[in-house]
C-alpha cells in the first residue's frame, strides 16, 4: 500500500516497470509513449514518498489515461441543447456507428461495382439532396463558415456583397461574418440601418459590381421594437427587377446558420433551407452540427449551376470534408432522428418526471437535491430568445466544480446560488450516468450532502 508521508525512496527503473505483464496490454492499446509518461509521473511520486516502490505497477495501471486521446466525455446538463464549447450536437448512435465503419479504408471515392473512381461522398450528398428536394445541387464542406467563404469567394471575390447592416453578426469567440466575407477579397456593401432595411436599400445598391446579395440569419440575438427587414422572397423580387438593367440575376445567398432543412413547428422563427429555396434563394448555407444534429459540416444547397461553380472552385478542395464527416452526415440524414431532435421535442411532463425521479434517488442517498422547473435554450446555434420549458435537479452551488472534475465530467448551470442539472439537454439514457456522477462527485468531498 502507498504510505502517505513516508520518506523519499528510489523508484524502480522505467524498463523494469514497462516490462511488467500488466502493462503489456495498455502499451498495445495506448502506445508505449503514453504509458511511459504515466510511469514517469508515478516514479516522481515514489521519490516524494507518496507511493511505495512496490506499488508502482499497480499505481500506473490505476492512473493510465482511458484512451490515447484526451478529449473527455461530458454530460451536458446546461440546458443549452447546442453548446459550442461542448462540441455542439451529439451524434446519433447510427452516426457513431457509421463513423466507426468509415474509419478504416472505405469506398469514399471509389465505385466498387466498376472499380473506377467514384464521386466523393456521393451517398451522403444524395441523402442531402433527398432531404431537400427544392435544391438543384448540394455540396458539403468543412463548416458553416467554410460554406459562406466558398460562396463569397466563388461568386463575389473582387466584387461587392450586398448585406443589411442589421445582419453584420458576430457568431462567438470574436468571429465576425463581415470579416470572413471581406477576407475573400469581396467588398461589403452595407445597406439599411441596424434596425431597418427596406427593399429599396438593396435595389439602390445593385450594380455591375455586385457579386451576390447576402442574407444572414442573426442566430444568437434578436432585435425588437421599430424594425424592418426584407425576407428572402422580397430579395428575390429585388434581384429579378434589377435583372433587366444588369443583364443578369444577381444570386441571393442565404446563411440560415442552424441547418434546419424544413420548417419545424416548435421553431416558427427559425429559417430553413427548403423554405428559403422556395422563396427564391439561389443558394443556402448552414452548419451540419446545429439543429440538423450531425457532424461539423457546412451545407450548401441551391441552384445546380451555382453549386457546380462552387464545387469546381480551387478553394473547394481546401474546404472539403473527410470520410468520417460524410459517413456521419449520411447516417444523420437517413437514420433515426438525432439526439438534438429528441431533446428539442421532449415533453416537459417527461422531463419533470425524470427530474423528480433523479432528485428522489439523490435525496435518498443523503444529497441536498430537489426537482425544480427550468428553462432551456437551443443555444448559439439557433432560435435566439426562445425559452424551452424544462425541468432540473437543483443541488448546492458547490457541486458544480466537483461535477466538472468527475468522470464522466458533468457541466451544469449555476443560477441564483444553486447548481442546476437541466435534463432537456441530456439524453434520458444518460440519467443513470448523471445520477452516479453526482453521487461520485459529492462523495469525493464536495459540499452537497444534505
Ligand atoms: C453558426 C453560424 C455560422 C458558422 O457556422 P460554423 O459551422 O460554426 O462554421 C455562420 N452563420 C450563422 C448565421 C451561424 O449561425
Amino acid at each position: 500500500m502507498a504510505t502517505p508521508g513516508s520518506t523519499a525512496q528510489r523508484p524502480p527503473r522505467t524498463d523494469a516497470v514497462l516490462a511488467a505483464p500488466e502493462l503489456a496490454e495498455p502499451q498495445r492499446r495506448l502506445g508505449r509513449a503514453l504509458v511511459k509518461e504515466t510511469v514517469g509521473r508515478v516514479q516522481q511520486r515514489v521519490r516524494s514518498g507518496e507511493v511505495a516502490p512496490d506499488d508502482v505497477v499497480r499505481e500506473v495501471v490505476a492512473t493510465l489515461p482511458a484512451s490515447a486521446a484526451s478529449l473527455r466525455p461530458v454530460l451536458n446538463a446546461t440546458g443549452v441543447l447546442l453548446h459550442t464549447n461542448l462540441g455542439r450536437a451529439p451524434l446519433s448512435a447510427a452516426a457513431v456507428e457509421a463513423l466507426s465503419a468509415a474509419a478504416g479504408t472505405t469506398d469514399v471515392e471509389l465505385d466498387l461495382a466498376t472499380g473506377a473512381r467514384g464521386r466523393r461522398g456521393r451517398d451522403a450528398l444524395a441523402a442531402l439532396a433527398a432531404a431537400v428536394p427544392d435544391a438543384g445541387g448540394v455540396l458539403a464542406v468543412n463548416n458553416g463558415a467554410a460554406a459562406l467563404l466558398l460562396a463569397a469567394t466563388a461568386l463575389a471575390a473582387g466584387r461587392e456583397v450586398v448585406v443589411s447592416r442589421g445582419e453584420m453578426v458576430e457568431i462567438g469567440d470574436g468571429f465576425r461574418l463581415p470579416d470572413l466575407v471581406a477576407s475573400t477579397g469581396a467588398r461589403l456593401r452595407e445597406v439599411g440601418t441596424t434596425n431597418r432595411t427596406a427593399p429599396r436599400d438593396y435595389a439602390d445598391a445593385l450594380g455591375p459590381e455586385t457579386g451576390m446579395v447576402l442574407k444572414v440569419h442573426p442566430s444568437n440575438f434578436v432585435v425588437t421594437g421599430f424594425t424592418a427587414g426584407v425576407e428572402v422572397a422580397g430579395l428575390s423580387r429585388v434581384v429579378d427587377e434589377a435583372a433587366g438593367r444588369l443583364g443578369r440575376r444577381v444570386p441571393v445567398v442565404v446563411d440560415t446558420g442552424s441547418g434546419l432543412l424544413a420548417p419545424h413547428p416548435l421553431l416558427p422563427d427559425e429559417p430553413d433551407a427548403a423554405s428559403a429555396l422556395r422563396s427564391g434563394a439561389d443558394l443556402v448555407t448552414s452548419s451540419g452540427d446545429k439543429l440538423l444534429g450531425g457532424p461539423q459540416a457546412g451545407l450548401l444547397l441551391g441552384r445546380a449551376d451555382l453549386v457546380e461553380q462552387l464545387r469546381r472552385h480551387p478553394m473547394a478542395r481546401a474546404l472539403r470534408v473527410d470520410k468520417l464527416t460524410l459517413a456521419a452526415l449520411e447516417a444523420t440524414l437517413r437514420g433515426p432522428a438525432p439526439p438534438v431532435r429528441a431533446a428539442l421535442e421532449a415533453r416537459v411532463e417527461d422531463l419533470r418526471a425524470r427530474a423528480q425521479a433523479m432528485a428522489s434517488a439523490l435525496a435518498a442517498a443523503g444529497v441536498d437535491a430537489a426537482a425544480v422547473p427550468s428553462g432551456a435554450a437551443v443555444g448559439g446555434g439557433g432560435a435566439p430568445g426562445l425559452l424551452l420549458p424544462s425541468a432540473a435537479v437543483s443541488l448546492p452551488a458547490a457541486a458544480a466544480a466537483a461535477l466538472r472534475a468527475g468522470s464522466p465530467a458533468v457541466v451544469a448551470r449555476v443560477e441564483a446560488g444553486r447548481c442546476l442539472l437541466d435534463l432537456r439537454s441530456l439524453a434520458p439514457e444518460d440519467d443513470e450516468a448523471l445520477r452516479r456522477a453526482v453521487l461520485g462527485a459529492l462523495a469525493a468531498g464536495a459540499d452537497g450532502r444534505a
